[in-house]
């Protein structure tokens, strides 16, 4: 039997690969997985660099492995099975829709047959989920990660969660003082098998697939700093441990301009292709806090994000797609403007923003909640067309992830899982950041020239949807407060709003 370990599950402690030590791997490099959308350069070099040193370290450790390279993924399973007629294969279960399905049916065309198995990189199976879940199609994470914590008993004394509260999330909302520093972020200098990829990926998908329609926007990104190791994931999760931990849960939630990781851990990509497990970074986060004075605000507020939102997300996909993916409940239509790749805007905090995005494929969880979705959203961006720009731009980024956080949390496509939609104007984005003293545009003004966008955008979101939204009482307040304006002044938002659209498309905001 042959395991054949995907792009995104390197990890040799768990599944297939740990279970059948003496069996034999395959690996497959395929470039046509790389030219299905517009990738940012640093994610197709992360991803084949990681395989490739993922690779090595297996051959290391005395296992053959058969790495091949090819143009199609389909031309590697045809050309394994050529080399051994009729092999048996085992795989984890992808978490993209309907993959190992997909997959079963490839390696059965080239007369082999596949066996899918559990995905062990994640730490809620579908079984366990199913369980929680039953029927219901509409989700909340609350409730799923108080579960999960009973489940797996971490943060828990007994029955009852650590310091009495499942969630100090009340304390999660400071915003750091002026001239903060944080530390640095840890970075990895590209050694000869990155070198390498970069290269390659240069070279071959550099205009090779479809271009970005407004003109090579990866075309000159950062320096490429990710972690494509086992050793560098986990050296990552000890500076997190180390230097980061203590401010993660205050500072979660804030935006500071030219600061992009602030006490963000950094370990989504490096998660997401399987260096290192879940469970790995949950345990030494929890360790921490018993060896040293760690606030458990901090704490918790890791967990929560790892075993709560990360597990949430995987399992509401899997169980809403295909639907989910095309979710627009609040039928937007508007195209995704053209700055979202090129970065051309005067608005202070998206440019900073998708600078951030252009230079490293990463932005935090904030910026890419309050600052992209909120903005996409109250513009009437289609859920879709944002999706498939998260899913390109980002270093983490994969269907099952991008997907329920896109067309789910971010532009409330579904009520799946979430009871409104996350928009705020410029106040709130003010409150969490400090973009707005920098901004050409005025925060405090709706309608006139130099208003900030949010204003007159938010407001005329509202508007337009009044008949979704209106009798939901958790927006009870401002659909209050939209009442309270003039006709006068509704309709010069309106037309605000009709405005900023146009300009969104004309790369003049
Ligand atoms: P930290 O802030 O340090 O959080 C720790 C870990 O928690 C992350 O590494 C991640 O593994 C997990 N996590 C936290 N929130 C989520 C979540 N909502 N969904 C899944 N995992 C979560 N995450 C991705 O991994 N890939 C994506 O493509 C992605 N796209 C997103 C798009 C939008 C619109 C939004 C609102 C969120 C998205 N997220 C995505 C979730 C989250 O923003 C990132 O996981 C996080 O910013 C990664 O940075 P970090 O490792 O420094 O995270």
């Amino acid at each position: 039997m042959t395991v054949l370990v995907l792009g995104d599950q390197l990890n040799a402690h768990v599944g297939p690969l740990a279970d059948r030590p003496d069996d034999p791997v395959l690996l497959i490099e395929a470039a046509d997985l790389a030219r299905r959308l517009p990738y940012h350069p640093h994610k197709l070099t992360l991803v084949f660099s990681a395989m490739r040193h993922f690779r090595d370290r297996l051959r290391e450790s005395g296992r053959t492995v058969e790495y091949r390279q090819v143009e199609r993924f389909a031309d590697g399973i045809e050309a394994h099975l050529d080399a051994h007629p009729g092999d048996d294969l085992v795989v984890m279960r992808p978490p993209s829709d309907r993959a190992g399905e997909r997959l079963r049916a490839l390696v059965e065309r080239y007369g082999g047959q596949l066996t899918v198995v559990e995905n062990e990189l994640f730490l809620c199976s579908p079984e366990q989920f199913d369980g929680w879940a039953g029927e219901r199609s509409s989700y909340r994470h609350e409730d799923f990660y108080r579960f999960m914590r009973r489940e797996t008993g971490y943060l828990m004394d007994g029955s009852q969660p650590v310091g009495g509260e499942y969630n100090y999330d009340d304390q999660n909302r400071e915003t750091p003082p002026e001239g903060y520093v944080p530390p640095d972020p840890p970075t990895f200098e590209p050694d000869a098998i990155t070198r390498d990829v970069r290269s390659r990926v240069a070279e071959t998908f550099d205009g090779g697939y479809e271009e970005p329609p407004y003109g090579g926007a990866w075309a000159d990104p950062g320096p490429f700093r990710w972690p494509v190791t086992r050793e560098q994931a986990l050296s990552v999760l000890e500076a997190f441990v180390t230097d980061r931990l203590e401010e993660f849960g205050p500072y979660q939630d804030a935006l500071v301009a030219d600061e992009w990781a602030l006490h963000h851990s950094l370990l989504s990509p490096a998660i997401n292709l399987g260096l290192i497990h879940p469970r790995t970074a949950i345990e030494r986060v929890i360790e921490a806090y018993h060896e040293r004075d760690v606030p458990l605000n901090s704490v918790e507020g890791f967990v929560r994000q790892v075993l709560g939102w990360r597990e949430f997300m995987r399992h509401v996909y899997r169980r809403e797609m295909p639907e989910l993916a095309g979710a627009n409940q609040l039928e937007q239509t508007e195209p995704l403007p053209p700055f979202f790749w090129t970065g051309e805007t005067d608005m202070a905090c998206l440019a900073d923003v998708i600078d951030g995005v252009r230079t490293r494929g990463y932005s935090h969880h904030i910026e890419r909640l309050m600052i992209l979705s909120n903005f996409a959203t109250l513009l009437g961006v289609e859920p879709q067309q944002l999706n498939r720009w998260f899913h390109a731009a980002y270093v983490d980024a994969y269907h099952w992830v991008t997907t329920p956080n896109v067309v789910g949390m971010g532009t409330f496509g579904t009520d799946a899982l979430s009871t409104k939609p996350y928009v705020s104007s410029a106040n709130y984005v003010d409150k969490m950041s400090d973009y707005c003293s920098d901004c050409p545009y005025y925060k405090t003004k709706t309608t006139g020239e130099g208003a900030c966008p949010f204003n007159a955008l938010y407001w005329d979101f509202l508007d337009r949807n009044a008949e979704h939204l209106a009798d939901n009482h958790r927006m009870g307040l401002v659909y209050n407060h939209l009442e309270n304006k003039d006709d006068g002044e509704r309709e010069a938002i309106r037309e605000r709003a009709e405005a900023l659209r146009e300009r969104a498309q004309r790369s003049e905001l």
